[in-house]
């Protein structure tokens, strides 16, 4: 496993400093033999019989066997799964996978690449470094893909809350603080430019696999990766399902993350869109525990046996109602192709009245020479270099001003974006402050047009102070907004470019 630092006996898992496992001399040597090509009677030709060693050694969590040289049929159908991120697939569809083991060309794509997320961050352990938890990360991805019988590849985009904030300027101090941000960024709305670039390299990754099957997350349980998966999906698959007849959609429900409601959610807005589904329940007893072994391979993100708890819990209501105790459940797209635009509005966090807000604020303001874009405390930038970009592309301002409170600026890290010129103005950090200064800035400025980014907390107490900053936000031409994607997703002339 790739988790595992051996030194003269010991085991140590990632950066602990507590021996995991010592070794006796012969573990020690079957360990130095296991180079992911020998079979276990490779092994056994070399050493005797190591069967009971190499028990011990899988029981205690340390290597994991994996088939080996899978030959599967010419011929055999080709099954491409999408996941957002590197354990999705054998999270959500691995016991499936595993019944198609040697009998299908099965290829798993990750989204992500980059990221520095391990369990680790809970315990606000100092082990960030992006480089190494990446290279983990695809390792424990390999090994993955290998027991589920797949070949593995991956895109190359950062993680969430690495395009929240770029991972060399992580640190410890910092955990709290980015770890706000990051929850209220995961959950907000998606970028609609994303979708278009993602869309355009799924389908390169389509043109290369030429899978008979294509499978993507449903995207339940909110998490903006998920979500941006699956519209990037949504919006090549009327294309594809023209180019390609005879290619199958199907749509996975997350694991650990569906549950009755949101699932039924899920399939109302895809019914919305003009797509009819037959749901696929594919009971997973006979492959469980394979399934296990693979979503243990990630014991960077999780331990196993909590998420087995919450895999069997998935697994359990995926099946009530049918004849089977564990099944996976996906659904594949009958009929037609459904409309394949980029709709904003499928952005569960955009609020259904801003388009037209949007649209009166950018009527208004086309020709303002300036424009303030203020983050309140409690808000957040997300990926603000292209919410400026489209700013500056929508308004003929000549400057744009962000005032930002202390606690967001570090949002702006290694992010020029490009876009100049721009004035950044930290706010008072008190909330007297912060009133003296937004007053002052209001009065200064009367006919600026301003963006009022804030997530919630600051104007939505009861107190004396939140009443005056919800005053302030009201006054002259201004748009309050709970994150600037909010605002430009819903611009006019790009909301029409997103949909052409
Ligand atoms: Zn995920």
């Amino acid at each position: 496993m790739p988790h595992f630092r051996r030194v003269g006996d010991d085991l140590y898992f990632l950066s602990s400093t507590r021996p995991a496992y010592r070794l006796s001399a012969e573990e020690g040597e079957v360990l130095a033999r296991m180079d992911g090509k020998l079979t276990v009677s490779d092994i056994g030709r070399a050493c005797g019989d190591v069967t009971g060693i190499v028990e011990r050694l899988v029981g205690a969590g340390l290597v994991v066997l994996a088939p080996r040289n899978l030959t599967v049929p010419s011929g055999a159908p080709r099954l491409l799964v999408i996941e957002p991120h590197m354990d999705d697939a054998a999270l959500s569809v691995g016991g499936s996978l595993l019944h198609r083991i040697g009998r299908c060309n099965i290829s798993i794509l990750a989204v992500v690449r980059e990221s520095n997320y391990t369990s680790y961050i809970r315990l606000r352990r100092d082990y960030l470094d992006i480089g190494h938890i990446t290279k983990l990360r695809h390792a424990e991805s390999e090994l993955a893909a290998r027991i589920l019988g797949a070949d593995f590849r991956c895109l190359d985009w950062a993680d969430a809350p690495n395009r929240l904030l770029p991972g060399e300027h992580w640190t410890v101090d910092a955990l709290p603080e980015i770890g706000r941000a990051t929850e209220a960024f995961i959950h907000g709305p998606i970028y609609p430019d994303d979708v278009v670039q993602l869309a355009a390299e799924l389908e390169a990754v389509v043109s290369d696999v030429a899978p008979d099957e294509l499978w993507v997350p449903l995207a339940v349980g909110d998490h903006i990766d998920h979500r941006l998966t699956h519209e990037a999906a949504l919006l090549i698959w009327p294309m594809l399902r023209s180019s390609r007849p005879g290619l199958k959609l199907c749509f996975y429900e997350d694991v650990p993350y569906a549950s009755e409601a949101n699932v039924g959610e899920a399939l109302t807005r895809l019914k919305s869109r003009g797509l009819l589904l037959h749901r696929i329940c594919e009971p997973i007893a006979d492959t469980y525990s394979r399934k296990l072994d693979a979503v243990g391979t990630y014991a960077s993100q999780f331990k196993r046996d909590v998420i087995q708890e919450r895999i069997r819990t998935s697994a359990t209501r995926a099946a009530s109602g049918e004849n089977t105790a564990l099944c996976e459940v996906r659904y594949e797209v009958v009929g037609p192709a459904g409309e394949g635009r980029c709709l904003s509005s499928a952005n569960a966090a955009l609020r259904p009245n801003m388009h037209a807000s949007v649209e009166r604020f950018a009527r208004t303001n086309v020709r303002a020479s300036a424009l303030s874009v203020i983050v309140l405390p409690s808000g957040h930038l997300g990926e603000w270099p292209k919410d400026l970009a489209a700013l500056r592309a929508a308004f003929s301002c000549t400057t744009i001003t962000i005032l930002i409170a202390r606690n967001v600026v570090w949002q702006l890290a290694g992010r020029g974006g490009g876009v100049t010129p721009v004035v950044v103005q930290p706010l008072p950090a008190s909330t007297a402050g912060l009133i003296l200064r937004l007053a002052w800035e209001v009065l200064r400025h009367p006919a600026r047009p301003r963006v009022w980014v804030h997530w919630s907390a600051v104007v939505e107490g009861r107190s004396f102070k939140s009443t005056v900053i919800r005053k302030l936000l009201s006054l002259g031409q201004s748009i309050q907004v709970r994150t600037l994607v909010d605002f430009t997703a819903a611009i006019p002339a790009r909301a029409e470019a997103m949909r052409d």
